[in-house]
């Protein structure tokens, strides 16, 4: 019988394994050329898009389907994208067929062809540069000809510029003078802007990233305002200038419109930007655009860590310590880390910028991985804040704001300046407690370990909010336990703290902003403008820490980081010290100092005592050494399967059968199964099962040969489960 040629397909289905097709029929013989091209098949009942990863030779063709179309006419996916996602499936343990839905956009992830990228531009040709003053004066022809003289320009801007340019276009396209050509289809900013001259450190980093050869990770540590990125504009500059391209990730609240203008103005170049605010098409024709070479610079945000590169020079992760990199759901990525891995795969350095570096990055830095450039002053002129800690202990607190602080926020507004009130909890109150019997409203859907989760009471006191699976209910009028009256919201959120400062400061605007108010991506951005240069207070949550510049910003309060000094992730303290560090930058630039106020019931507690008195550093380094003592990352290497069901007994028993598949003392602890830190979400039962190593080797040793079984276990046809590998949260 002759050899039966078919192809091996990765398909976006929850099963680990590659798919077997015939290729489509009247289709030449398949080759290695095909690996990358994508195909539909049948799949079931369905249709599904796929990629080739192989060609093979069929036992037995009859028991196959054959594919229903090529969709590619050359790979899509290739070399080095297609090695990194194939790394990362092989990492995070995921199907290759997910993770490559996950790194496409929308529409080529349905079958739609690569999207056109191209624009038309009119130019004048020879017989129009020598003729053109032959029109008749001031006609449209004449007035299109004379603007096309500096060179050719884009249709979209000429819709912009000149009413009517199509039939002016036409009347010169007839004699000869103007032709239509085919470019890439963004405009240039009009005009670029020259950077400040880098102080010592700014230059020392800039040389050490240009002199980079290949691969080289760099953590680029510096205090909020010191410059860190114009030394990622000057390593892109130079990155341009060898003709190469640049990615830049930003976390999801830090690409505002302001940035984008930043990079564009200051580069002179079509920066394209990839954010949750693009719709499919938009994002499919920048991954297109850069795709062929077109996009120069792309700002984007984590997903943005699958564009293609194929001229790479330069990876930039900006705020590197930011979780919103980490993917928390279907293939959970870290985006940083994956960078780290492109960049190895494309030969280019990465730069890692952060005022408050990860507890990885730091140790990485400290081990030599990484080169370490620190920049210790603030750019310009600008000076530290000054940090003041409040003991509220006993203190009489007007809706959590002790006298002293509301006198100062007065001081500060009376001498015309802002000021910025930070709490970590959004809503009214956090709470809604009944003073007669103590029972508090709780989410029917939630709750962790000792009790139901609470819900956060919203619309100044009269709407309930569950912050976990956004079930809402009304405040009830009563008690339901014991029919008092007596209902009072407890805690303090931005809410009640926006209501509580617009009573005492009726003359100047208070703006609050959170998650609830800037649901918009540029909401943020307008809510800022409106303030503008005025007086005023602004009150929000972690949102509020990056973004807009606030040159008149000399004051930032914290109000109760109490909740945050006790949580019972280890990461809590690390996430808390960044978290205070980066809004207490906001305050002060240029010629004003600023000042942050530090509001605590807990004045002694020695995260916040070395924190104050030693900065950042200082905070990192002690608890590095308590990860040390505890064995917990970066000293450890963690994975989690986590699983939920209606019964919390189908969750355990799919856990303890995975449990029962690991052979003990290989290298690698296991704990659980045990609840989640929220054992019950949105009505699902939820547990999960820790896998910790001191080396990555043993740990993904033993991943590799247990997942082929966890996806065969009976147990987990019942059960909702995944793995996270490096997981944020435990
Ligand atoms: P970071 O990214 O570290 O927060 P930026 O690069 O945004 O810092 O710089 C903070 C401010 O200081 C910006 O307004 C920037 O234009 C300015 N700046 C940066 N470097 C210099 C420099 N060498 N001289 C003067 N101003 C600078
Ligand atoms: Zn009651
Ligand atoms: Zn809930």
């Amino acid at each position: 019988m002759p050899a039966c040629p078919t192809l091996r397909i990765a398909l976006p289905v929850p099963l680990p394994q590659l798919f077997d097709y015939l290729p489509p029929e009247n289709s030449p013989v398949p080759s290695d050329g095909d690996v990358g091209r994508r195909v539909r098949v049948p799949f079931g009942p369905r249709e599904l898009v796929g990629v080739v990863e192989g060609v093979g030779q069929a036992e037995d063709p009859a028991a196959l389907r054959p594919a229903l179309a090529w969709l590619d006419p050359a790979p899509l996916l290739a070399g080095e994208l297609a090695r990194s996602l194939h790394w990362l499936a092989r990492y995070t343990h995921a199907p290759l067929g997910e993770v490559i839905a996950t790194a496409l956009p929308a529409p080529l992830r349905r079958g739609e062809p690569l999207a056109d990228t191209h624009g038309w531009a009119w130019q004048l040709t020879q017989d129009g540069i020598a003729g053109f003053g032959a029109l008749r004066r001031d006609t449209r022809p004449q007035r299109l000809a004379t603007l096309l003289q500096a060179g050719a320009v884009n249709e979209d801007l000429l819709d912009d510029q000149f009413e009517d340019w199509r039939s002016a276009a036409r009347a010169l396209l007839k004699r000869g003078f103007a032709e239509r050509i085919e470019v890439a289809a963004l405009i240039p900013p009009p005009n670029t802007q020259p950077g400040p001259t880098p102080n010592a450190q700014q230059q020392e980093a800039i040389e050490a990233i240009n002199a980079a050869d290949g691969f080289q990770p760099f953590l680029l540590d510096g205090v909020t305002g010191s410059g860190k990125t114009e030394v990622y504009l000057q390593a892109i500059a130079q990155c341009l200038a060898q003709g190469k391209q640049a990615l830049v990730l930003v976390p999801e609240i830090g690409l505002t419109p302001q940035t984008l203008h930043r990079f564009r103005s200051r580069l002179g170049i079509p920066v394209h930007a990839l954010h949750s605010g693009l719709n499919d098409n938009e994002r499919a024709r920048v991954w297109a655009a850069a795709s062929r070479g077109e996009a120069r610079v792309i700002v984007g945000t984590r997903s943005a860590v699958f564009t293609p590169l194929p001229q790479a020079g330069l990876i930039v992760i900006d705020e590197e310590h930011d979780g919103s990199y980490k993917q928390q759901d279907g293939i959970r990525y870290h985006a940083r880390d994956f960078a780290l891995v492109r960049g190895k795969a494309l030969e280019v350095p990465v730069v890692l910028g952060s005022a408050t570096p990860s507890l990885e990055s730091l140790h990485n830095a400290r081990s030599g991985r990484y080169t370490h450039l620190r920049l210790q002053q603030r750019a310009g002129d600008a000076k530290p804040p000054g940090v003041r800690v409040f003991d509220v202990r006993k203190r009489p607190l007007q809706d959590g704001l002790a006298p002293e602080v509301i006198a100062g926020i007065g001081q500060h507004l009376q001498a015309g300046n802002q000021v910025l009130v930070f709490k970590n909890r959004r809503g009214y109150a956090p709470v809604l407690l009944c003073h007669d019997c103590g029972w508090t409203a709780p989410c029917k859907r939630c709750s962790t370990p000792l009790h139901s989760t609470p819900m956060t009471v919203h619309g100044a006191g009269r709407r309930l909010q569950c912050h976990h699976c956004g079930a809402r209910a009304p405040v009830p009028l009563a008690c339901p336990d014991c029919a008092s009256l007596a209902l009072q919201p407890q805690g303090i959120g931005t809410e009640r703290l926006e209501e509580r400062l617009l009573q005492l400061f009726p003359d100047h605007p208070v703006l609050r902003i959170d998650r609830s108010t800037t649901a918009r991506r540029d909401a943020l951005e307008q809510t800022l403008a409106t303030l503008g240069d005025q007086p005023g207070i602004l009150v929000g949550t972690q949102i509020l820490a990056k973004g807009h510049d606030l040159p008149k910003l000399t004051l930032v309060v914290v109000v109760g980081i109490d909740e945050g000094l006790f949580s019972a992730d280890f990461r809590a303290s690390e996430k808390l010290a960044q978290q205070l560090i980066q809004v207490a930058g906001r305050a002060g630039r240029a010629e004003r100092p600023g000042e942050v106020w530090l509001q605590t019931h807990h004045p002694d507690n020695a995260l916040l005592h070395t924190l104050v008195n030693g900065g950042y550093h200082a905070f990192a380094e002690a608890e590095l050494g308590q990860r040390e003592a505890a064995g917990f990352p970066p000293f450890a290497h963690l994975a989690l399967l986590r699983a939920e069901a209606k019964q919390v007994e189908q969750a355990n028993d799919f856990l303890s059968a995975v449990r029962n598949l690991i052979a003990a003392g290989n290298g690698v602890e296991r704990f659980g199964p045990m609840p989640a830190p929220m054992p019950r979400r949105a009505g699902f039962q939820r547990t999960q099962l820790l896998l910790s190593a001191e080396q990555r080797r043993p740990l993904h040793g033993l991943l590799d040969a247990l997942m082929a079984q966890v996806y065969a276990l009976p147990q987990a046809r019942r059960v909702r489960w995944s793995l996270d590998v490096d997981p944020l949260d435990l």
